[in-house]
C-alpha cells in the first residue's frame, strides 16, 4: 500500500526537476499521474510532449499509472484541458500540484516589462488557471488536495528576482486565500517553498555554492528527498482540521515545516 494510494494527482511543469521527483515518488506511491509539461526550452517556450512522456514511460516501467500532458498552464484554456484529460482518463482529481515555472532573472532597474509579463504569467496566472477548474470540482466532490510552490524569494526576497518575488508572493497571498475558502468543503491548500539544485537553479551562483560546500546545502535538497514532503503533504497523513490549516514548507533539510495559519 503506498501513500498515495488510488489518488489522482496532476502535476503541472513534471517534464524535469523537482516536478519530475515529484511524479516518479507519486507514482511510486500508487498515485495515478498526470503529467504535464509545456516541453522545449529552458524558459518553458517550445512545446514537445517529450520530457513529460520520458516520466510518464519512467512511472509505468516502474508499475505505476501516468498519463503525458503538454498543455500550458498560462492559459484558461491550457488549465481547463490539463483538468479534462485527467477526468477523462481517471474520472476524479484528488491532487493537484502546482509546480511549472520558468525563470527570468534581472535586476529592476534593468529589468523588462515583458519578463515581468511572463514569469507572473506563468507563476501566477498559471497557478490560478489550472486551480480554477480543480477548485471547483473539488467543491463540489467532497475535497482535495492542492499544494502551490511558492519561494524564499517571494517572502524574503532574493536578489536580481523582482519579478520571480513578486509572483511567489502572490502564490503564497492565493494559497492562503484558498486555503480559508477551501477549508469548509474539505480542500486542503498548502504551498511549498523548495530549495533544490535543478536545471532552474544550477546557474545560479547561490546555489551552485551552496551545493558544493560541504555542509552548505542540506541533504533534502536533493529533488528526490524534496519529493518526499511533497508525497507527505498530499497524503493523508497530513491532514486538516475543521480550522483549516495553511502548511508552509521550505528548506525541508534544515526542517522548517511550519503551520502559518491555524
Ligand atoms: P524546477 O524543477 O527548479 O522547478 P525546471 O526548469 O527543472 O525547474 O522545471 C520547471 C518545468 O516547468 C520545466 O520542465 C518547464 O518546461 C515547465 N514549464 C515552464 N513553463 C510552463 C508552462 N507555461 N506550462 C507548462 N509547463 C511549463
Amino acid at each position: 500500500m503506498g501513500l498515495l494510494n488510488g489518488k489522482v494527482a496532476i502535476i503541472t511543469g513534471a517534464g524535469n526537476g523537482l516536478g519530475a521527483a515529484y511524479a516518479r515518488a507519486f507514482g511510486a506511491e500508487g498515485a495515478k499521474v498526470l503529467v504535464n509539461d509545456l516541453g522545449g526550452a529552458r524558459d518553458g517556450s517550445g512545446g514537445s510532449i517529450g520530457p513529460a512522456q520520458q516520466v510518464v514511460d519512467d512511472i509505468t516501467a516502474a508499475g505505476g499509472e501516468a498519463v503525458a500532458n503538454g498543455n500550458d498552464v498560462s492559459t484558461m484554456e491550457g488549465g481547463q484541458a490539463i483538468f479534462d484529460q485527467a477526468m477523462k482518463q481517471w474520472g476524479r482529481v484528488d491532487i493537484l500540484v502546482n509546480n511549472a515555472g520558468i525563470l527570468r532573472d534581472e535586476t529592476f532597474h534593468k529589468g523588462s516589462e515583458a519578463n515581468w509579463d511572463l514569469v507572473m504569467k506563468v507563476h501566477l496566472k498559471g497557478t490560478y488557471c489550472c486551480t480554477k477548474p480543480v477548485f471547483e470540482w473539488m467543491r463540489a466532490n467532497g475535497g482535495g488536495t492542492i499544494v502551490n510552490t511558492s519561494s524564499t524569494s517571494g517572502l524574503l526576497g532574493n536578489f536580481g528576482q523582482s519579478n520571480y518575488g513578486a509572483a511567489k508572493g502572490g502564490i503564497y497571498g492565493l494559497t492562503r486565500v484558498l486555503a480559508i475558502e477551501g477549508r469548509k468543503y474539505g480542500i486542503k491548500v498548502m504551498c511549498m517553498s523548495p530549495s533544490a539544485l535543478t536545471r532552474m537553479t544550477e546557474d545560479l551562483p547561490r546555489y551552485r555554492e551552496l551545493a558544493e560546500a560541504e555542509d552548505g546545502f542540506p541533504v533534502a535538497g536533493l529533488p528526490d528527498t524534496i519529493a518526499q514532503s511533497m508525497v507527505y503533504m498530499c497524503s493523508d497523513l497530513c491532514g486538516m482540521d475543521k480550522s483549516g490549516k495553511v502548511m508552509h514548507v521550505g528548506r525541508p533539510g534544515i526542517a522548517e515545516l511550519k503551520v502559518v495559519r491555524s
